[in-house]
């Protein structure tokens, strides 16, 4: 079969003809997978920056984290799955030995591998992956839009860690795929108003509209002020969501955020960034952190799907087949792309 892999600890990712992985074992399913998404993780590995170095210990490894696929083959002892059943894969593999694990908390698990990552993924046709990271995906739900459910969980969780409450006015800072999932879950938590902001993202704007979202802001040509004084003139936002990485949009942030008012960061920022404390704690605002989701958000998004699938289908803005994987990376590189999938089984024949 054909494998997107990384081979060497430099830039760059390989298409090479590998062996099908062999019969799951004990506690394994074999998966036939049907799309996997082009996430920014991915394209780190790609272009080997140094925060992904970790990776060599790995190679050579098939790359992509955030597929579904079909259970194809089952090893000794996996219970709860059915032959063809539709999952999407939660790509952290737990050890079940650490303290963490042994107390029954995986999601503090601190020896994790990376499913795409430090073991085999999704940019392949088959892949052998552990059955309890496979979640079932509901009947209705198909395959493409399965294979969102990793950054959807991204997202559901930085709602969560918002808090966003009913009648809620909520800036979403970056409208990338993380950004666009955090204004479906924030909308469905009830808030009253829901802003988006972007900096030369006209086409990821445009998805937004698609989802039925309008209060839309490119701050390209305005800069950040500008662009935010007209939703500020209605008082400042309840809570604010960062899913940028740009440190210039942090301070900006701040000053946009009510009194008692609740900022997460979800942007990887590059480097340390200057907050003035004493403007923050007179407000009494609070800034939190929010990356992976925990394993029982995965459920709940997967159910989220069922009754919009056709608004979440809106974020897949191209498809590609495998062999072209390295297009669809130039595309999610590239601002114009919100979500490449990529479509192994195109090739699998
Ligand atoms: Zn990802
Ligand atoms: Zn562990």
């Amino acid at each position: 079969m054909n494998a997107l892999r990384k081979v060497n600890a430099g830039p760059g990712l390989e298409l090479q003809t590998v062996p099908q992985p062999p019969a799951p074992g004990a506690g394994e399913v074999l998966l036939k997978v049907q799309s996997t998404g082009v996430c920014g993780t991915d394209l780190h590995i790609d272009e080997w920056t140094p925060s992904y170095h970790f990776v060599s210990a790995a190679l050579p490894v098939t790359v992509g984290h955030e597929f579904s696929g079909e259970v194809a083959a089952q090893g000794a002892g996996v219970t709860g799955l059915a032959p063809g059943q539709l999952v999407a894969v939660r790509p952290s593999v737990v050890c079940g030995r650490c303290e963490a694990c042994l107390a029954g908390d995986p999601d503090a698990c601190v020896t994790r591998r990376g499913i795409g990552v430090m073991r085999d993924g999704g940019f392949a046709p088959w892949v052998v992956v552990p059955a309890r990271n496979c979640v079932p995906i509901p009947p209705g739900v198909d395959a493409e839009v399965a294979a969102l459910t990793e950054p959807l969980t991204v997202s559901h969780e930085a709602v969560r860690t918002g808090n966003v409450q009913p009648g809620d006015r909520v800036l979403v800072l970056g409208p990338g795929n993380i950004g666009q999932g955090i204004a479906i879950f924030a909308r469905a938590a009830g808030a009253r108003q829901v802003v988006v902001a972007g900096h030369g993202d006209a086409a990821r704007l445009d998805v937004l509209r698609r989802m039925g979202f309008n209060d839309l802001i490119d701050f390209a040509g305005t800069g950040m002020e500008a662009g935010l004084a007209p939703y500020l003139q209605e008082g400042k936002f309840d809570v604010v969501i960062e899913a940028t990485g740009a440190d210039a949009v942090i301070a900006p942030a701040l000053r946009a955020l009510k009194t008692h008012g609740v900022l997460v960061i979800t942007g990887i920022h590059a480097a340390p960034v200057p907050i003035d404390l004493t403007a923050m704690v007179r407000q009494h605002q609070q800034i939190r952190g929010s990356y992976r989701a925990p394993e029982r958000a995965w459920p709940e998004v997967a159910d989220f799907m069922r009754g919009h699938q056709e608004t979440l289908r809106h974020m897949i803005t191209h498809r590609v087949p495998l062999s072209r994987a390295a297009e669809g990376f130039a595309l999610a590189r590239d601002k114009v792309a919100t979500k490449v999938m990529v479509q192994p089984q195109l090739e699998a024949a």
